[in-house]
């Protein structure tokens, strides 16, 4: 069948109930657009919990070529594919589905890899401590990542039987109070609101983090959060949670084009929708 000229070819999307806060769509089609996919196309997909399953099966043998997922679908995702890799089985939750030409789903979660990729040089996790905070969905996809390149985990979580438990499913060591570590991850949603003084709900402080420590916040807002504000001021080198953003979406990038991402240009897409 031709397609007509007005229409893209190849679609991709972003599956969440909501979903309208997603920068996905911006930071994605500037990838398409500057490796010279000029018909492709990444689109928003609201779907209530009810009908991610049909939707996705049916997107599968539509055009699509692959969409991520976000809350409140990750599980899902996983239960809905035909395949998925050791990782997305690992963490019990998928970010990217991947579609086959006879309508096969094949799950993985690019969250993971994204986070290890983002860490700057010298911060690479093998031999280093990792501390995780927080114990919810991107809890589990930082402790997974950093303990499989050979860190060793600490978790810290507000409701401390819950780092219990993901501590022991993962093979990590749940925590109570400041820790020392190389490695700090914010997985937690302190911060997303901006108030200047969050992340004193966090047990860090200028005497356990500072220069020779990475801190790396998940949450992202304009204008930075508070968090990775205060660690600059102790001292420390931080990631925003852009970049972890970028990073996974530049891994699914890669699993649905078979080609390495942009991620300048990605970041870039990002940064301009901050700022409208
Ligand atoms: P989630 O499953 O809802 O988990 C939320 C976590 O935050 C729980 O551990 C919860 O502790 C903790 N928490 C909430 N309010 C707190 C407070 N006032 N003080 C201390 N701890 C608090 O969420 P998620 O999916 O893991 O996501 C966590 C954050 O990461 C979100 O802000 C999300 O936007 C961000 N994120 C960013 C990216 C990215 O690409 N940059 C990707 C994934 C997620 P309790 O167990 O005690 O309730």
């Amino acid at each position: 069948m031709l397609t007509p000229r007005w229409l893209p070819a190849t679609y991709l999307g972003v599956c969440g109930w909501p979903v309208r806060h997603s920068r996905s769509p911006q930071m994605q089609n500037a990838a398409l657009k500057a490796t010279g996919r000029d018909d492709w196309r990444y689109l928003r997909l609201p779907l209530p919990p009810a009908l991610f399953s049909d939707v996705v099966q049916s997107l599968a043998t539509r055009g699509f070529r692959g969409v991520n997922v976000t809350i409140p679908h990750k599980e899902q995702a996983l239960a809905v594919a035909s395949s998925a890799s050791p990782m997305a089985r690992a963490i019990g939750a998928a970010n990217t589905l991947t579609f086959g030409p006879d309508g096969e789903i094949h799950a993985d979660n690019t969250d993971a890899p994204g986070l290890v990729s983002s860490l700057p040089s010298g911060f690479e996790p093998a031999g280093k401590t990792a501390l995780v905070l927080g114990a919810g969905g991107a809890a589990r996809a930082a402790i997974y990542a950093l303990a499989q390149a050979g860190g060793e985990v600490l978790v810290w979580n507000r409701t401390p039987e819950r780092a219990r438990e993901l501590a022991s499913e993962l093979g990590a060591t749940a925590v109570h109070g400041q820790k020392r570590a190389d490695i700090v991850v914010n997985c937690t949603s302190v911060g997303l609101y901006g108030d200047p003084d969050s992340f004193k709900a966090l047990p860090l402080s200028a005497d356990y983090v500072g220069a020779g420590s990475c801190v790396v916040d998940m949450v992202y807002r304009d204008g930075g959060t508070p968090l990775l504000q205060a660690a600059r001021a102790w001292g420390a080198e931080t990631v925003d949670g852009l970049e972890i953003l970028v990073a996974q979406g530049a891994e699914s990038f890669q699993r649905w084009t078979g080609e390495p991402a942009p991620r300048p240009v990605m970041r870039a897409a990002l940064e301009m929708s901050d700022s409208q």
